[in-house]
């Protein structure tokens, strides 16, 4: 079974809606396979975000992902990354289509409720950054 990351972003996690975007999951055939809620650090953010160091937004980005606790998770499924990214809808909610996560709780670009692996070899390196083994289960 493929496996990718998720993160619920703060704003979404200061909206309350924790619940209501795991059931996006759950009801598409996405397990959860890990969960912890997590205050990250800059430093934290800033590793996560590495591959981003060199766009205009880095900051803001660090910024706004250390605003608040996030909720990390590991979902799994048949065509698990994919399938993440289709519930999750377009990077900028004002693009996402109807009924996606983004388009129901997102702000704008940088407060876009959630945070999904975009490859299975990211998914891979982005699970062995938040989670040990024993915590996939
Ligand atoms: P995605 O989260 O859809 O994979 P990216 O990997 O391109 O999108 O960007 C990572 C995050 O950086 C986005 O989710 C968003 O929060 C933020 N971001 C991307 N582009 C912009 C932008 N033009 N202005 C502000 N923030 C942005
Ligand atoms: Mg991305």
């Amino acid at each position: 079974m493929e496996k990718t990351l998720s993160i619920i972003k703060p704003d979404a996690v200061k909206k309350s809606v924790i619940g209501k975007i795991v059931d996006r999951f759950e009801s598409n055939d996405l397990r959860v396979a890990a969960m912890k809620k997590v205050q990250l650090s800059e430093a934290d953010a800033k590793a996560f975000y590495a591959v981003h160091s060199e766009r205009p937004f880095f900051g803001e980005l660090v910024e706004f992902m250390i605003s608040g606790p996030v909720v990390i998770m590991v979902l799994e499924g048949d065509n698990a990354v994919a399938k993440n990214r289709d519930l999750m809808g377009a990077t900028n909610p004002k693009e996402a289509a109807a009924g996606t996560i983004r388009a129901d709780f997102a702000d704008s670009i940088d407060a876009n409720a959630v945070h999904g692996s975009d490859s299975h070899e990211n998914a891979k390196i982005e699970i062995d950054f938040f989670f040990a083994q024993r915590e996939i289960v």
